[in-house]
């Protein structure tokens, strides 16, 4: 038996793996598999904690939530129901936002190559904050600003060159990245002097995202006395003081066994309390602190179930397990060799006895959902559930080999909500084209 049992995850009397008071087998058989399930009180929780660590510490904050994590209308609802404000990346995510009521005021954009349309629709809508990442998009946005003759809200990304040690793909804060001002090169200062020079551009603050899936809060204490350092050079060099310092998300959550995340609200904790200090020392008003998760909010949130089909055992070489989805709902593996941890969701208390290659069905050797997974022995029909695919699962989800993407459910007290339907072969179809 292995299993990561997160927020309402339990296994019942049937030794059936159950979420949010629903047997996960009822739901397999409700919904379909692949199924995405969404433990909705653990996403409360982690919603709160966040807000209540800084509450508790007299800062003033804002809880961003990141939804490239996981977007769609139920969950920018769930964020709005906890007092969250949302990052977009894309109009796609601006738009399922605003379709979602969230509030305008409380959606921040990020991006390193947002378009003349897209910052128009930010504008028009007017969101609260654009995060501004390059030469190029003060350009366009300056444009913009002046043909509608507004003033937008803006905070300067900057890249800090920290080196958060987590894996290279999703590294973010060290110099050699595509985001952000760099500050060692002066190209934070020369964007600073271009915006404090133009009427339509408030700018309130500064910005920074070190990586992702961060263990460790060193990462996190120096980013913020590199951030600190900068507001303290840019105060006696350009008269400029934040209102709002931006530290990013990044907080790393449990996939394995071996992992050893913090709670959310340690990092919180760690990190406002290294805000405050650092400004302290300098005589620095102390800025509000905005943090963006979004993986700690929704991975361990979310389970994935599978259907089990065939296998493959190559003697003395591997045992390959197939089930009936894959990369195009879950390309992390893929990408960038995640890990994770999988169960037999029908039988949660059978011993482990062999080792298996969880794979998908797509056309491609690299589609692999677990490599080399201790489980009991695992035949056609079990119900495979995967743990902590809440985040960047879905929201990553394709449609190749022309598969329908999955459903997601949201569970909680007992009840489930289909939130987002399984596509259907029609559905595929809708955009394309006929010659005839
Ligand atoms: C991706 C991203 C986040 C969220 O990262 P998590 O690891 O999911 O917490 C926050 N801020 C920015 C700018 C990002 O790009």
């Amino acid at each position: 038996m292995n299993s990561l049992l997160f927020g309402t995850a339990k296994i019942n009397e049937k030794k059936h793996l159950e979420i949010g008071g629903c047997d996960t087998l009822q739901l397999a058989k409700e919904y379909g598999t692949p199924l995405y399930v969404y433990d909705v009180a653990l996403i409360r929780e982690r919603a709160q904690g966040f807000n209540e660590t800084f509450t508790d510490l007299g800062v003033k904050h804002r809880v961003t939530y990141a939804s490239k994590a996981f977007s769609c209308l139920a969950i920018y609802q769930v964020m709005k129901e906890e007092g969250l404000s949302c990052d977009v990346v894309s109009a796609g995510e601006l738009y399922t936002a605003l379709k979602a009521g969230m509030d305008p005021a409380q959606i921040a954009f990020h991006g390193n190559n947002k378009t003349y349309e897209e910052l128009a629709l930010a504008v028009d809508e007017n969101i609260g904050a654009i995060i501004v990442d390059n030469f190029y998009e003060i350009t366009l946005l300056k444009e913009i600003l002046e043909n509608k003759n507004k003033t937008q809200t803006i905070l300067l990304r900057v890249a800090p060159g920290i080196d958060a040690h987590t894996h290279e793909f999703i590294m973010t804060g060290q110099e050699d990245s595509k985001f952000g001002f760099d500050i060692n090169s002066g190209q934070a200062e020369r964007a600073l002097q271009i915006v404090q020079g133009e009427s339509h551009f408030d700018l309130v603050g500064v910005h920074c995202h070190i990586g992702s899936q961060i263990f460790s809060t060193d990462a996190f204490k120096m980013a913020s006395s590199k951030m600190v350092e900068l507001l303290v050079d840019w105060r006696k060099r350009y008269d400029f003081v934040a209102q709002i310092l931006n530290l990013g998300g990044g907080f790393g959550v449990k996939y394995i066994e071996s992992d050893d995340p913090l709670e959310g609200k340690e990092y919180v904790r760690e990190i406002a309390l290294s805000v405050k200090n650092n400004c302290a020392e300098n005589e620095y008003p102390l800025p509000e602190i905005w943090i963006e998760p979004g993986r700690s909010i929704v991975a361990e949130a979310g389970t994935s179930l599978y259907t089990v089909g065939a296998r493959k055992d190559i003697p003395t070489v591997r045992n390959y397990v197939s089930v009936d989805g894959g990369m195009g709902e879950n390309i992390r593996t893929a990408l960038y060799d995640a890990e994770y941890t999988a169960a037999i969701a029908n039988d949660m208390t059978a011993p482990n006895e062999e080792i298996v290659t969880i794979t998908g069905k797509y056309c491609e050797s690299g589609d692999v959902l677990v490599k080399n997974a201790s489980m009991p022995k695992v035949k056609p029909g079990d119900i495979l559930a995967m743990f902590s695919t809440g985040a960047y699962g879905y929201s990553m989800a394709s449609n190749y080999n022309r598969n329908p993407r999955p459903a997601v459910v949201f569970v909680e007290n007992g009840h489930s909500r289909l939130v987002v339907k399984r596509e259907t072969y029609a559905d595929l179809v809708s955009a394309d084209v006929p010659l005839y």
